[in-house]
């Protein structure tokens, strides 16, 4: 979905470089007890190199070590839990892989299973019966039954040191448990560098900042995070870091923001003229949705500010973002600027250039399309067009970007589906002209608000948060691979009625071949059952020639087929509004925006319609979270909070490049957005007060800054 294209963009090394010079400096393997070995495989797992990254690798969780739990309290659902209890029936089962040891553990509540895999020979003589031990570990169920496996087990008059307050779980991998690094020594490792430095970390938040907002001291913080002395402790340690990770995210994002509002130059587009007040009044297709008119107002007025705009129009599929695109380039026109529309696909240019082609006769604006299939000499009169500003409109994809395409003044560039396109190529377009053009870029994924204000904090945010009436609600439904049979039934009812389907594969390169065989065989299977009724089946995948593409798109848009076998081209931007029904196979693979905007090519005419999600009969957790978000709402600002939330903005589809979420090391931007408004609010007074940071007392704001965000690419200005 989103932001892949932020690969440049600040966040790349946001904690990467972390906050505190002095530790930053001193090797983990210098470390009493880590050594050359191990260092080396915490760099391999996790990256850390330094005691600085050390401390902040923080736990996921924390257990309660002085609670004991009655076993008739347990469930499986419990995280870590410990109980005080006696031990029976040791034995010995099984034998190779499926050897095990299991003893019944029961205190005056009830019972329950201990189970272990490893370390047979030694556990053997290790409990004594009917003595009392505290037992240590994550209950389960197995065969309707409470168990843990390998728990840890202390003989209870031995244990009183471990019912003390908080213990920290730290993440680890199998390759570091392998070399002793698992939890419990991560925790040494972290106190041992407490020790070691004695005191000595460095603060990076001025003081005067600490006290206005009562936070906790950095040491005193980074050491709760590890060594809570008390949940409030904890909760405020965390408290502290998150917000100052927020905080100069914000103050850094904002600052540049001010920066190209203070020295930006825009077109200004001073006039509304004919090109906009004659479409306005003759060819517009539809009334305009509230939305769209709010959109197009905000454009309006950014453009005429005389500041270069940098605007993100974010509106669900089908909200109608290219009526908005089309009208702002005549507001360019009006003002004697050019205007310009990149998609990312052959198939969405050839289909903008169509619909915008076709609301623009009778209004004598000489419009292009420019994409690589354009002919040599037809592209050699594009180009002489462009240069000469006798056309005036260009739509294109990844070929406008080209240095041979030159503009005579181009004033307005937008970008639909921007996710697909990095920011190094949207740089090329802004620096088409001496005065920078406006951008906006459109995005059919909702971003949470979150996730919005810390990649794009340094744009404005137009939303499209109305769809044109009369649109019903899409029905999602979820089946079995099993019932495929009963799905093409439905189809069949479907096309009878007239109307068209998608059916989608997934085609995804680690498992490419495979993937590839499925979609082939999917629409054997369809054409088999299909074409002898009367209903011809089409397919397109990326790996057909651009032009067979547009081929099977085109007889697919005009009705010719109709039924497409596809895979995710489709996802972005296509629009059949006679297509009622979308199959998506083996959905369990997509991510949740995926679904979204491939559900989101049906319901775009006046007919019902419907998604259908087929899974196999077994899917993990998450998946099946996905499934149900799916079916349970069609609102794309809630479905991307559930992704948000289910997954971390790490696993987002086009956040991964970005860096960023993995370089969130403690704030998490699904659940800390009430810490983000704050951080934000107080970055924004501090810089309105002092946008340069120059002031006294915001130079260790300001030192912060270029430490932390070092290695940037100023790509900002840019969007
Ligand atoms: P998206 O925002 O996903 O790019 P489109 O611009 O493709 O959406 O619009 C989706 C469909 O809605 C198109 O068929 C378009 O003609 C139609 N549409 C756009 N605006 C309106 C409107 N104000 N009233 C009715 N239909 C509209
Ligand atoms: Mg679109």
């Amino acid at each position: 979905m989103f932001v892949s294209c932020c690969e440049c963009r600040t966040f790349v090394s946001l904690y990467n470089s972390f906050p505190n010079v002095e530790l930053s400096g001193i090797h983990i393997k210098f470390l009493p007890g880590v050594g050359e070995k191990k260092a080396a495989v915490l760099e391999e797992e996790l990256g850390i190199v330094s005691y600085e990254e050390m401390l902040y690798h923080i736990p996921y969780r924390y257990v309660d070590r002085s609670k004991i739990y009655r076993i008739a309290e347990l469930n499986a659902k419990l995280p870590y839990i410990q109980v005080r209890a006696r031990i029976r029936e040791l034995h010995n089962v099984g034998t190779g892989k499926a050897a095990r040891m299991t003893a019944i553990a029961y205190d005056d509540s009830g019972e329950l299973e201990l189970v272990w895999f490893k370390g047979l020979k030694y556990l053997k003589g290790q409990f004594e019966e009917g003595k009392e031990y505290l037992i240590f570990g994550q209950p389960s169920e197995f065969n309707r039954r409470l168990n843990i496996v390998h728990p840890e087990t202390d003989l209870f008059e031995k244990a009183g040191h471990l019912l003390t307050g908080f213990q920290s779980l730290y993440p680890t991998t199998e390759k570091m448990k392998k070399s002793f690094l698992h939890s419990k020594a991560i925790g040494k490792i972290q106190d041992a560098i407490f020790r070691s430095i004695n005191g000595k970390i460095p603060e990076t938040l001025p003081a005067w900042f600490i006290s206005r907002y009562q936070l906790m001291y950095l040491h005193d913080a980074l050491y709760n995070v590890h060594f809570p002395s008390s949940p409030e402790a904890l909760e405020k340690a965390l408290f502290r870091l998150k917000f100052e990770e927020l905080f100069y995210i914000q103050l850094n994002i904002l600052k540049l923001k001010y920066k190209r509002k203070a020295f930006f130059k825009g077109c200004a587009f001073s006039t509304v003229g004919e090109y906009f007040n004659g479409f306005y009044s003759n060819y517009l297709p539809f009334p305009l949705t509230g939305a769209q008119k709010r959109v197009i107002r905000e454009i309006r007025q950014d453009c005429g500010s005389g500041k270069q705009m940098n605007r993100l129009l974010q509106g669900d599929v089908g909200s109608g973002k290219t009526l908005v695109a089309l009208m702002c380039m005549l507001m360019a026109l009006d003002n004697h600027y050019q205007a310009c529309l990149m998609a990312p696909t052959e198939i969405l240019a050839n289909q903008h250039f169509e619909t915008i082609g076709r609301m623009l006769r009778g209004l004598g604006v000489t419009v292009a399309l420019l994409t690589g299939s354009t002919k040599k000499k037809e592209r050699a009169e594009i180009h002489r067009g462009l240069e000469e500003g006798s056309l005036q409109l260009i739509i294109g994809t990844h070929a406008l970007l080209e240095d041979v395409v030159a503009f005579d003044n181009i004033g307005l560039v937008i970008i639909d589906e921007q996710h697909r396109f990095g920011v190094a190529q949207r740089a090329k377009l802004w620096h088409k002209n001496n005065i920078p053009p406006h951008v906006l870029v459109m995005t059919a994924t909702p971003i949470p608000r979150t996730l919005a204000m810390t990649l794009y904090g340094d744009l404005d945010v137009s939303v499209i948060d109305e769809l044109p009436p009369g649109r019903k609600p899409i029905t999602t439904l979820h089946a079995m691979e099993t019932k495929r049979k009963e799905v093409f039934r439905f189809m069949e009812e479907e096309l009878k009625k007239g109307r068209q389907a998608y059916v989608v594969y997934p085609l995804i390169s680690e498992s490419e071949k495979m993937d590839f065989q499925n979609l082939e065989a999917g629409f054997q299977q369809i054409t088999d059952y299909f074409s002898p009724q009367g209903f011809p089946v089409g397919m397109v995948h990326g790996k057909m020639k651009a032009a067979d593409k547009d081929e099977e798109m085109r007889l697919f848009v005009t009705g010719e087929t109709r039924i497409l076998v596809a895979t995710t081209v489709i996802e972005v931007g296509v629009n059949v509004p006679n297509a009622s029904v979308m199959v998506v196979e083996s959905a369990e693979r997509f991510g949740l925006s995926q679904l979204h905007q491939l559900r989101g090519r049906v319901g775009r005419g006046a007919d019902q319609s419907y998604c259908i999600l087929m899974t196999s009969y077994k899917i993990s957790n998450d998946s099946r979270k996905r499934i149900e978000t799916m079916t349970s709402t069609n609102d794309g600002f809630e479905i991307a909070e559930a992704d948000l939330k289910l997954r971390g903005p790490g696993d987002l589809e086009g956040t991964q490049q970005s860096g960023l979420s993995c370089n969130l090391k403690v704030a998490h931007l699904g659940k800390d957005g009430r810490i983000l408004n704050e951080a934000s609010r107080i970055a924004g007074e501090i810089l309105n007060d002092d946008p340069e940071l120059v002031k006294e007392e915001h130079s260790l704001l300001a030192t912060q800054i270029k430490r932390i965000f070092k290695t940037k690419i100023n790509w900002h200005f840019i969007s």
